[in-house]
C-alpha cells in the first residue's frame, strides 16, 4: 500500500471559554471517534501555560479523570487521527505542540495540504528540522519563522502560503484562532454553549454530533477562507481568502455520522435519499432489502421505502472490532470482515436479497458479504451501492487507496460484478447523486467519483 505522508481524515475540535474545557474537547472527540481512531489528543490552557496529552488508542483509552484533571483551563483543542500505514505515528499524533519566540502554540488539522512536499522542502533547504511526517508541523514553522509581530498576522501569513484541504484549530495562551480552506473540502460548524454564569463559550468541531454531547447550540458553520479568533472580548471573524466552497461529497456518502448536520444538511435525510434514488434507477424484483451495516444502513432504508420490498437486518455486525481499513495487509482486512459482519441463516436462506452498502473501494467488503450470504444458502443476490464508482485518488483529507487499488478504476462494472461474485451490481449514477443531496447550485468536490480535482496535487 502507498504510504501517506499526510493527515488522513480526522477530527478536530476547539473550545473557548468554557470551564473545564478539556472535558468538553474530550465528549467531542468521543461522539467524533468514528472520524479516527488511531492516536488521540487534547491540548488546554489555562491563559498562562498550554498542557497537552495525546497517545495511541482511542479516546476512551487515552483519557481518564486522571489524565483530563492535568488538561486545566478555559480552552481546549483535540484531535482524532485517522490510520496510517507504516509510519512512527507516535510524531504523527494530534495535536502538533511547540515553543517558539512569542511562547508556546498547539495546532490541530484535519485534511491534506497539497503543497506540503514543496513547503516542507523549502523549510528544509533554509534550515527547518521536522519531527514528524505531518504537513502540519509545515504552519507551525511558517508561523515561528514570520517577521511579524503579532501571531494573528502570523497566522495569516502562514495560512496563505498552504494550499489543499484544512480546517485548523490553533491554541495559544490567550487565543484560539480556527481557519477553513477557501474551498471548505472538510467540514466544520461552529456552536454556542452558555455557561453556569450566563456567558457564552463556543466550539468548534468536525461534525455536529458532538455539539448534541457537549449541550452546544448550533450556530452555523465556519465559512471557506474564514478565520475566527476567539479571545476573552469574544469572537471575532476575518475573511482572509476568497471562497470557492467545493465540500466533500464523501463526507455524505460515508464518513460523517448519520445524526450530524454537514455542509447545513443532515446526513441521515441524504443517505435515505440516495436509497430511493438508487431504486428509482435500479430497479429490481427481490424478496428482501439488507444493508451492510452500519454503513449501508440508511440507503437501505431509502432503498426499501421506494421499492416497497422488505428491509431487514440481514447481516449483524460485531461493534468491538476496528473499522477494516486499519490493518495494512490484504490477508487481515479479509480476515476483519468476517470478525465484523455475520449474517443471518433463517432471513437469508432461498430468498432473493438486494444488498446495500455505501460505497465499493478494493472491492472487499462486497466480495466477502456476497460468500457469507451465498454461504447462508441466498438463492440470489445483487449488489447496489449508494454511490458511483470511486475511480480516482483523494487529495483533500480522506484515505483511500492509491488509483492502482481502487476496483472500480482497474474494472467495468460487469468486471467488478464477477470479482465480488454477484448476481447483478449497480452503483448511484453521479446524476442521481446530486440529486440525493437535492440542492439548486450543486457545487461539491466529487473528484474521487470522476477525477476532476479543483486543487492541483504538488508532488
Ligand atoms: P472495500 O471493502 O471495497 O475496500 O471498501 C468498501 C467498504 O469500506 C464500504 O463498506 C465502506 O463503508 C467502507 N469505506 C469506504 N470509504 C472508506 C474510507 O475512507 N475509510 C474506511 N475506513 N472505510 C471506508
Ligand atoms: Fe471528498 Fe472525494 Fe473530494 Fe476527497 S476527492 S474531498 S473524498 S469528494
Ligand atoms: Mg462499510
Amino acid at each position: 500500500m502507498e504510504t501517506r505522508d499526510w493527515n488522513e481524515e480526522c477530527a478536530v475540535v476547539g473550545v473557548y471559554n468554557v470551564q473545564n474545557a478539556a472535558v468538553s474537547a474530550y465528549y467531542s472527540l468521543f461522539s467524533m471517534q468514528h472520524r479516527g481512531q488511531e492516536a488521540t489528543g487534547i491540548a488546554s490552557s489555562n491563559g498562562e501555560k498550554l498542557n497537552c496529552i495525546k497517545n495511541h488508542g482511542l479516546v476512551t483509552s487515552v483519557f481518564c479523570d486522571e489524565t483530563l484533571s492535568k488538561l486545566k483551563g478555559f480552552s481546549a483543542i483535540g484531535h482524532n487521527r485517522y490510520s496510517t500505514a507504516g509510519e512512527d505515528s507516535m510524531a504523527d499524533a494530534q495535536p502538533v505542540f511547540a515553543r517558539y519566540d512569542l511562547g508556546e502554540i498547539a495546532i490541530v488539522h484535519n485534511g491534506n495540504l497539497t503543497n506540503a512536499k514543496q513547503i516542507r522542502n523549502e523549510l528544509i533547504a533554509e534550515g527547518s528540522i521536522f519531527q514528524s511526517h505531518m504537513d502540519t508541523e509545515n504552519l507551525i514553522h511558517l508561523i515561528a519563522r514570520s517577521k511579524k509581530e503579532a501571531l494573528i498576522d502570523r497566522i495569516k501569513e502562514a495560512v496563505l502560503r498552504v494550499e489543499g484541504a484544512f480546517c485548523f484549530v490553533i491554541l495559544s495562551r490567550k487565543k484560539m484562532f480556527v481557519i477553513r480552506d477557501r474551498h471548505g473540502f472538510r467540514p466544520l460548524s461552529l456552536g454556542e454553549i452558555k455557561n453556569p454564569d450566563g456567558s457564552i463559550g463556543y466550539i468548534v468541531a468536525s461534525e455536529t454530533c458532538a455539539f448534541d454531547l457537549v449541550g452546544a447550540k448550533y450556530v452555523r458553520d465556519v465559512k471557506p477562507g474564514e478565520m475566527l479568533v476567539f479571545s476573552k472580548e469574544g469572537m471575532q471573524s476575518h475573511s482572509i481568502m476568497p471562497a470557492n466552497p467545493y465540500p466533500c461529497v464523501f463526507e455524505y456518502v460515508y464518513f460523517a455520522r448519520p445524526d450530524s448536520h454537514v455542509f447545513g444538511r443532515l446526513v441521515y435525510n441524504i443517505r435515505k435519499a440516495m436509497g430511493r434514488e438508487l431504486a428509482k434507477e435500479n430497479p429490481i424484483d427481490a424478496d428482501l432489502v439488507i444493508p451492510v451495516p452500519d454503513s449501508g444502513v440508511a440507503a437501505a432504508l431509502g432503498y426499501s421505502q421506494e421499492s416497497g420490498i422488505p428491509f431487514e437486518l440481514g447481516i449483524i455486525r460485531n461493534h468491538y472490532v476496528g473499522r477494516t481499513f486499519i490493518e495494512p495487509t490484504q490477508q487481515i482486512r479479509e480476515l476483519k470482515v468476517k470478525l465484523k459482519l455475520n449474517p443471518i441463516r433463517e432471513l437469508i436462506e432461498n430468498k432473493r436479497i438486494i444488498v446495500i452498502d455505501d460505497s465499493v473501494v478494493r472491492g472487499t467488503t462486497s466480495k466477502q458479504i456476497v460468500k457469507i450470504l451465498r454461504d447462508c444458502g441466498a438463492k440470489e443476490i445483487h449488489m447496489k451501492i449508494s454511490s458511483p464508482p470511486t475511480i480516482s485518488p483523494c487529495y483533500y483529507g480522506v484515505d483511500t487507496p492509491s488509483v492502482g487499488e481502487l476496483i472500480s478504476a482497474r474494472m467495468s462494472d460487469e468486471e467488478v460484478c464477477k470479482f465480488i461474485g454477484a448476481d447483478s451490481l449497480s452503483f448511484l449514477s453521479l446524476e442521481g447523486l446530486k440529486r440525493s443531496i437535492g440542492v439548486e447550485d450543486y457545487k461539491f468536490c466529487q473528484a474521487c467519483f470522476d477525477g476532476n480535482y479543483i486543487v492541483e496535487i504538488k508532488e
